[in-house]
């Protein structure tokens, strides 16, 4: 057999190949990359360390700004030239940009083998096998429609994903909510949440294979449980029955949406020792008008009232958020009520995004906020959040924390890294061993990603 060349019959136990898959964007992205390598496994490939070795290459893409999807044609630039080596390579594009762009996809790079939208992951195996024997391309993008009625389409997830410590379970595909400046619910389609039945299921089996910590993930997670056969299913139950499940030490999710936090949940963060003291919930912006425009359904007083139940309920909760500045039409003034909310608030961390229009999504067709001005007003909010960070850390100095211990730290692997309750990074020094483990450390020094520690 020619070097780099495939058998084309499966044959159960014997490696037909390598493959790589490169993720850009969100943990859904990180977590269908999972289960496409899952697939990928069944059918006898085996993971490459780099794109220029491997058999398969799969991109799985995201379009929530432009500069992802400007990385992922760049990368197909570079495919371009490993094909022209090697013209057996199968190359195939996943994600929110194949949704979106497909027939772009496939004009200006004619190599690629097949282009599959986020609902049709499960297909990949099957364009895969195809790829490989007729080389014709493939395309195969259709979004599943939900007009209110019980969802069916959910796609068959391969539980077989053993020894993670830590793991991500989707819980509810697509969106709803339909901001002004956000392309998610046209890449993942209408909201759909997956019977609670299934992701108990997956839990269990993860949990039986040694996960011990669990977050859930959805664009507005706290409405899941709609249009399921079993009846509404509030998200609060969900969670009480998910900490139920033996070996589950720790539940996390995101991201909810402000305005479908009831208190139900904060019982549930409050009462369920599993569920994390942890809430990452976008504000997006601090100004009304503005919120208004991002069509976000909430004040920045009643995200306040939120924030101030959950902090009612327990003082040390980690809270965290997404703002985006430059958003079009944004007015001096009203960027400087989003840095007063800021302080306001008082995040222990944040996600600070530059506005980038996107293509068919109202926000793209209003007066846009020029670059240089987006560009100022992020360092600036950068600066005035980082600086809340640190002092949010410092605060948290000689206190006791416990903490999941994931391994050696990235940053430094001579010392080991894991996450407290309220979701701060810990940094400290320890035996290899302690990984998987919970501990308790005192946190001894405050930095901008997080705490050092030490034993106690
Ligand atoms: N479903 C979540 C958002 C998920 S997208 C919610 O409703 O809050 C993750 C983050 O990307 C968003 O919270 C937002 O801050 C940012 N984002 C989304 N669209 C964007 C755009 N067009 N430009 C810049 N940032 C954007």
């Amino acid at each position: 057999m020619r070097p780099g060349s495939l058998p084309t019959l499966e044959r159960r136990g014997t490696v037909r190949g390598t493959y790589f898959v490169q993720t850009w964007g969100c943990q859904m992205n990180e977590e269908d990359s999972e289960q496409i390598g899952l697939y990928l496994q069944d059918l006898g490939f085996v993971p490459a360390q780099t794109p220029r070795e491997a058999h398969i290459v799969l991109l799985n893409t995201c379009s929530v700004r432009k500069k992802p999807e400007d990385k992922a044609f760049s990368f197909l630039g570079e495919l371009r030239e490993i094909k022209q080596s090697r013209p057996e390579m199968v190359v195939g594009v996943a994600g929110c940009m194949a949704q979106l762009r497909a027939d772009e996809i496939k004009r200006r790079n004619p190599f690629v083998d097949f282009v599959v939208g986020t609902a049709q992951i499960a297909s990949i195996p099957g364009l895969v096998e195809e790829a490989l024997q007729t080389r014709k391309f493939a395309k195969r993008i259709d979004l599943p429609p939900r007009t209110g009625a019980i969802v069916t389409d959910i796609p068959q997830r391969n539980l077989e994903r053993g020894g993670k410590l830590k793991a991500f379970v989707p819980i509810q595909y697509g969106c709803d909510k339909f901001c002004s400046f956000c392309i998610v619910p046209t890449t993942r389609g209408r909201e759909r949440s997956r019977p609670t039945e299934h992701i108990v299921e997956e839990v269990r089996r993860l949990a039986e294979l040694g996960t011990k910590e669990v977050t859930l993930l959805g664009q507005t997670v706290n409405s899941y449980g709609k249009n399921l056969a079993e009846g509404r299913v509030p998200f609060s139950s969900l969670l009480r029955l998910l900490a139920g499940i033996p070996g589950i030490e720790r539940l996390r999710y995101v991201s909810p949406y402000p305005r479908d936090f009831k208190t139900d949940v904060i019982e549930a963060i409050r009462e369920v020792p599993e569920v994390m003291e942890h809430c990452h919930m976008p504000l997006q912006a601090g100004d009304d008008g503005l919120l208004k425009r991002m069509k976000r359904l909430y004040t920045v007083d009643s995200f306040g009232d939120i924030v101030s139940d959950l902090r009612k309920s327990m003082p040390d909760i980690g809270l965290t958020t997404d703002i985006i500045v430059g958003f079009p039409g944004e007015t001096d003034t009203e960027f400087q009520a989003t840095l007063s909310a800021m302080e306001r608030f008082r995040f222990d961390g944040a996600y600070m995004f530059k506005y980038s229009p996107r293509p068919g999504t109202p926000a793209a067709e209003m007066e846009q906020v020029s670059r240089e001005v987006s560009e100022a007003r992020l360092k600036e909010l950068m600066r005035v959040q980082d600086k809340i960070t640190l002092e949010k850390n410092e605060e948290q100095i000689g206190r006791e924390f416990e903490v999941l211990v994931d391994g050696p730290s990235r940053r430094d692997p001579t010392r080991l890294q894991g996450y407290t309750r309220c979701f701060r990074m810990m940094h400290f020094e320890g035996d290899a061993g302690l990984k998987g483990q919970l501990v308790i450390l005192r946190a001894t020094e405050p930095h901008h990603w997080g705490l050092s520690g030490e034993s106690i």
